[in-house]
């Protein structure tokens, strides 16, 4: 029972959907009755379902272009490096979604393939990262991780940061947050007296949505998240290693400025302050491990929850008749999410067997 307690606690502050969430809880405290908890029950469904099912349409979408890249490429060009398997994926690269895949789809998937183009043509880091099934990691070189220049490794674990649940949670969660702000004043307006600071509670709401859905927003906090992830990892095997690798870092990006458009040159200067923080720990000796750099901030999030939370919970007409008609509304929702979900896992197996199958013919070939 306390662990229950503790385990709803943790999933109310949590900062995904926490306007939404607001918005819920307080309509069940003002109305305090069943029909309440019914609505906040399917909302509490709504807010499960979506994250799962935005995060396997995403990864069908990655799947996607590793599909296309392999299938443009000249036949039999493209090669696999090395696989890591999932279980080191989870233990030594700390990727939690394991624990999210479960039923028929989760038995042989999970390992990430590594690829390279062996004409040479193929430079680029690319990784098709899939929560629930198999993920691709496109690199350089076949050179193996314990053998590549601290750059390449760098750049690799980079890429393996972008997939992980952290990281890709980042990428995924914009779309979240959209949801989160214009459900959660929808679901006010029809519950709740509009009243002067209800109209200011949906306009820092949907503000807030607004500008941390930003593309620049989202990849700065994408980008620092994988700098960060990459040295802690390359941090651990030797300290000075990452040091002079954050030096050459920097002085690229300070070099690549005076050609990067706008938007490229905000998001480097977050990259920057980021690797000068990680750069300061290191030359100080201190441990780098659980330093969490330099991110954009929940509260704003927090704020407009808050006011959510004051203006409908001070304003919840309760008599009106809606509440069937909002669990409905969730109801069908869910299942418009779950059946959404189902064919982006469709599609998503085949894929991934297309893909299997292209690279087994060259495997054979070689
Ligand atoms: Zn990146």
């Amino acid at each position: 029972m306390v662990r229950l307690i503790g385990a709803l606690l943790r999933f109310a502050i949590e900062p995904a959907f926490i306007e939404l969430k607001a918005a819920l809880l307080a309509y069940l405290l003002a109305s305090a009755t069943w029909s309440a908890a019914a609505v906040a029950f399917a909302g509490f469904l709504f807010i499960v379902s979506v994250p799962n099912a935005v995060a396997i349409f995403e990864g069908t979408k990655s799947l996607w272009s590793i599909y296309w890249i392999v299938h443009n490429s000249e036949k039999n060009s493209i090669r696999t490096a090395d696989v890591i398997p999932n279980e080191v994926l989870a233990t030594e690269y700390g990727y939690l979604h394991r624990a999210f895949r479960f039923g028929p789809f989760a038995k042989n998937a999970g390992n990430m393939t590594i690829l390279y183009d062996s004409t040479g043509r193929l430079m680029d880091y690319q990784c098709g990262f899939n929560m629930f099934g198999n993920s691709y990691l496109f690199i350089a070189s076949d050179l193996s991780m314990k053998t590549m220049p601290v750059l390449q490794k760098y750049l690799m674990l980079h890429e393996i940061a972008h997939g992980s649940m952290l990281g890709g949670v980042i990428w995924v969660g914009a779309k979240w947050v959209i949801l989160s702000g214009v459900v959660a004043c929808v679901f006010g307006l029809a519950v709740a007296r509009l009243s002067w600071f209800g109209g200011a509670s949906i306009a820092l709401t949907l503000l807030v949505a607004f500008v941390f859905s930003r593309k620049v927003v989202v990849e700065s906090a994408a980008e620092t998240f994988a700098d960060g992830y990459a040295l802690t990892h390359i941090a651990r095997e030797s300290p000075e290693l990452a040091m002079a690798l954050i030096r050459k870092l920097l002085e690229r990006i300070v070099d690549s400025n005076s050609f990067t458009s706008q938007y490229d040159r905000l998001i480097n200067k977050s990259r920057v302050a980021n690797l000068a923080g990680y750069l300061n720990r290191l030359e100080r000796g201190i441990s780098v491990e659980k330093f969490a750099g330099h991110r954009p901030t929940n509260w704003p999030h927090y704020a407009s929850a808050c006011l959510l939370f004051l203006w409908i919970y001070l304003n919840a007409d309760i008599h009106r008749p809606a509440t069937g008609l909002l669990a409905t509304v969730f109801a069908l929702l869910v299942i418009l999410t779950i059946f959404a979900r189902n064919q982006a896992v469709r599609k998503m197996l085949t894929l991934d067997m297309a893909i299997q199958k292209m690279l087994g013919e060259s495997h054979h070939a070689i």
